[in-house]
């Protein structure tokens, strides 16, 4: 049975002409997946009841199934979903006063090993299908009862590709899932809604901007070579300058849509005032916000996170020089849903194959 989220309209369109459908059933389709949130062929009701059993004899529209879910008390939600048979991966719906973003997951794992992520020590690894990319927010709008709405009335207003994995390793069905997700005849989420962040994959970064147009965050952590390299491996590929000179040329970058530098505060790492000057130095010809975060420890995690004077005192240097820095806030810590380092109580079965935090 073939799935038909996550396919774009003309490979929709492409299965219905199978069946013998005329292609303008395509569009249909379209809409009563994404905008309707349909969950079954019945009840797609311009359709006749003999095409509605063709479609369920042939199609599915099956979600990612939810093996575990947990509410925060601070109001966010995680998911522990299914994609198949072990694979396990995580989204997290964080809601704010005026939005709320849904932090999305590309890959089961990862394989890059930044030092202070825990997602990094997972063994298993694989690229989401756009499917599973798209099941995770459809998981979400199914929860939040947030379909047939306009834009204004949503409770899921932002996307952030920040969960599991990296999502530029991972761009053919990282942005087959955002296409379907910014089309006006799709979810229909304005490409201003929403971010990607990567560890600095230097060649696909130009890409994103030319093709998707969607915001961009770096997960910068450091200001030399020498302490990037540690914490962030793939820097000994793409080094800070080089990345910095691929942010300087983002299509799309101005002050109104800044690059969002993301900064964790590791003590005795990379959090002192000289880090901090360096950083306002490195930054001061990009359009450029820094979001500085507070470690989230987990076991075995060689780092601790800065003190919140040290943190404050970093930021006021970088404000100084008239940069944006907000000390991001922890959410969900009490379910264990750190965009970015998403893991399971339920993971700690398989501690050989995936290693998680805690
Ligand atoms: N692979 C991509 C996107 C996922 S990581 C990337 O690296 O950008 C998303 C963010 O979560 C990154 O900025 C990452 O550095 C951060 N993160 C990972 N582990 C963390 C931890 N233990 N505490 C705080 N932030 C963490
Ligand atoms: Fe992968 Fe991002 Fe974690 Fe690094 S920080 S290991 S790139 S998920």
């Amino acid at each position: 049975m073939l799935n038909l989220i996550g396919l774009s309209k003309y490979e929709v369109e492409e299965a219905l002409v199978n069946l013998g459908e005329k292609p303008y059933r395509a569009k249909q389709m379209w809409h009563w997946i994404y905008c309707k949130g349909a969950q079954n062929f019945e009840e797609m009701s311009s359709f006749s009841e003999k095409l509605k059993i063709l479609l369920a004899n042939h199609f599915t529209l099956q979600r990612p199934r939810v093996s575990h879910e947990q509410l925060s008390n601070d109001g966010s939600f995680k998911w522990l979903l299914e994609v198949d048979g072990p694979n396990n991966i995580e989204s997290v719906f964080i809601p704010e006063v005026d939005r709320a973003a849904l932090c999305v997951s590309s890959q089961v794992g990862c394989t890059l090993n930044c030092s202070f992520c825990h997602t990094g020590t997972q063994k298993m690894v694989r690229n989401l299908t756009a499917g599973e990319i798209l099941g995770q927010i459809m998981v979400a709008k199914d929860k939040y009862q947030d379909w047939k709405k306009p834009a204004s009335e949503r409770k899921l207003t932002n996307i952030v590709m920040m969960g599991m994995g990296e999502p530029l390793f991972n761009y053919p069905e990282v942005s087959k899932a955002l296409r379907i997700i910014m089309d006006p005849e799709g979810i229909s989420l304005s490409k201003r809604r929403i971010t990607l962040s990567t560890s600095g994959v230097i060649p696909m970064i130009e890409k994103v901007g030319t093709e998707l147009g969607v915001g961009l965050a770096i997960s910068l952590h450091a200001v030399t070579d020498e302490i990037r390299n540690e914490l962030v491996p793939i820097n000994k590929k793409y080094p800070i300058e080089q990345l910095l000179n691929a942010c300087r040329t983002y299509p799309g970058a101005n002050n109104a849509r800044r690059i969002t530098f993301e900064y964790v505060m590791l003590k005795g790492i990379n959090d002192s005032e000289a880090d901090a000057r360096e950083l306002s130095r490195l930054l001061r010809d990009i359009h450029a916000k820094v979001n500085l975060i507070p470690f989230n420890t987990w076991p075995g995690s060689p780092y601790s996170c800065s003190s919140t004077s040290v943190i404050k005192k970093f930021a006021s240097i970088l404000n100084n020089n008239k940069i944006s820095a907000p000390i991001r806030v922890p959410r969900g810590r009490d379910i264990m849903a750190a965009c970015g380092q998403l893991r399971s109580a339920k993971e700690n079965n398989e501690p050989k194959k995936l290693n998680s935090l805690s």
